[in-house]
């Protein structure tokens, strides 16, 4: 039986408190007569769910599931000890691998310095790629039990023991570590306490398997994914989003051959979503048949005799505001200065009528949206450059690109409204109806 919910209190817009019904996963204007549990949110923030439009769950995952081990990111977890027991608690099972770990800045590692933190197996990379620096438990599983069957590169102390200290044996090793499925659901609780609660996975080669683990992963989002190809069935639990077609500038296609596979996806019911990231690329989908029903992924570069094309055509569009922040600095040092206006527009696409969504493209971009909404709103680079000012929106009307109109989903915020430009803390979701309290709140 689903239970019924209350929020009282609720503060769903600037200064406009009120008691927020939502019944059977959905936000209704009174609440009916039936049971509900009630939550006193004591007058907090209440905004509509996040959506990451564009995602790549198994990748992003999987990119979470590799440790920085870099001297800057082992000074902001507080060294290697407070980052390898955090993440031993995130995942309880199976090997810990870190990457990028500096010897000549971070001291020398082997099992000595490993084996007292006791949260093996573990095994860590250096930063030039030829080591690898494993525990005790890492050890016993990878080396045969006979020392003579070694290869050369495994270290040893003064006694014959291994140190822990591989050298250029990466291959070896990998070959004796059994691939792990990435941590979805850790990664879909992570996006839950930035207050995301559903997602559209935009994996170019997702087929029947890709949809399979997606389903299984125990994500707490609501799920669409995007296909490779236009007849699948989505498994229980994972709406199909449009056919992703990826359009790599090194090699279009001929333009017959992609207004076919427009066709054949609308023939078969489906959108498509269309990568594009040039503007040769932007104006080929949209001479291909690309229309309202579609998507457009990126759109990076629309330059001003394009922009009314595509507004005619009416796709979606799905940006990365994002980016903006951590590539802005090599755009405006590569891209040729006549071609910054159409850079990763917004306000423009906002003010032309094109309907507009955001996404991360995480793990190529970072996966915290309120990054996206601050980058959306101040257009500043990670360097403190201006990119574009004229797409600036306002922070109100940058969460609005994470939202989703269809969707019933809720974020309380801990905080004001004017934090929204500046990752506010997340007290609770709400998705499908289900209260998902988060980070260090508990109750009810
Ligand atoms: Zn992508």
């Amino acid at each position: 039986m689903s239970t019924d919910l209350l929020l009282r209190r609720a503060e769903t817009a600037p200064g406009f408190e009120r008691d927020l019904a939502i019944e059977g996963g959905r936000i209704v204007a009174q609440p009916g007569p039936g049971e509900h549990v009630e939550i006193d949110v004591a007058g907090r923030p209440v905004v509509p769910g996040l959506t990451d439009h564009h995602i790549h769950l198994l990748a992003t995952a999987a990119a979470r599931d590799s440790l920085d081990c870099s001297p800057t990111a082992l000074a902001a977890a507080g060294g290697l000890a407070a980052l390898l027991c955090d993440a031993r608690a995130r995942r309880p099972e199976g090997w810990l691998r870190g990457v990028g770990y500096d010897v000549a800045a971070s001291g020398p590692l082997d099992r000595t310095r490993l084996d007292p933190l006791g949260v093996g197996p573990v095994r860590i990379q250096d930063r030039t790629g030829i080591r690898w620096m494993l525990d005790g438990a890492g050890l016993a599983e990878v080396l045969p039990p006979d020392p003579d069957e070694w290869p050369a590169g495994v270290e040893r102390d003064g006694a014959g023991r291994a140190t822990g200290v591989l050298t250029r044996l990466d291959r070896w090793l990998g070959e004796r570590i059994p691939r792990q499925a990435p941590d979805l659901a850790g990664l879909g609780a992570w996006l839950a306490a930035r207050g995301v609660t559903s997602v559209t996975d935009a994996g170019a080669g997702n087929g029947p398997d890709e949809l399979a683990a997606l389903a299984a992963s125990g994500l707490p989002q609501r799920v669409t994914a995007m296909t490779r190809d236009p007849d699948v069935t989505a498994p229980d639990g994972i709406a199909l989003g449009p056919v992703k077609i990826l359009l790599d500038d090194a090699g279009l296609p001929a333009l017959d051959d992609l207004a076919a596979r427009v066709r054949a996806a609308h023939d078969a019911g489906r959108a498509v979503a269309i990568h594009s990231v040039s503007a040769a690329s932007l104006v080929l989908a949209l001479a291909a048949g690309v229309d309202r029903r579609d998507r457009i992924e990126h759109a990076s570069l629309v330059p001003d005799d394009v922009l009314p094309v595509l507004v005619e055509a009416g796709p979606l569009v799905v940006v990365q505001p994002a980016l903006v922040r951590t590539r802005g600095d090599r755009y405006l040092a590569e891209v040729p200065v006549e071609d910054h206006r159409g850079l990763h527009r917004l306000g423009s696409f906002v003010g032309a009528g094109l309907r507009v969504r955001a996404g991360s493209d995480a793990p190529y971009g970072d996966p915290d949206p309120w990054l996206g909404v601050a980058a959306a709103a101040d257009r500043r680079t990670a360097g403190g450059q201006v990119l574009g000012a004229a797409e600036a929106l306002t922070p109100g009307g940058a969460v609005r690109l994470w939202c989703d109109t269809l969707v019933d989903d809720v974020v309380v915020l801990d905080a004001g409204w004017d934090r929204l430009g500046d990752s506010p803390p997340v007290h609770a979701v709400v998705v499908r109806g289900l209260w998902a309290p988060t980070g260090s709140q508990r109750v009810p």
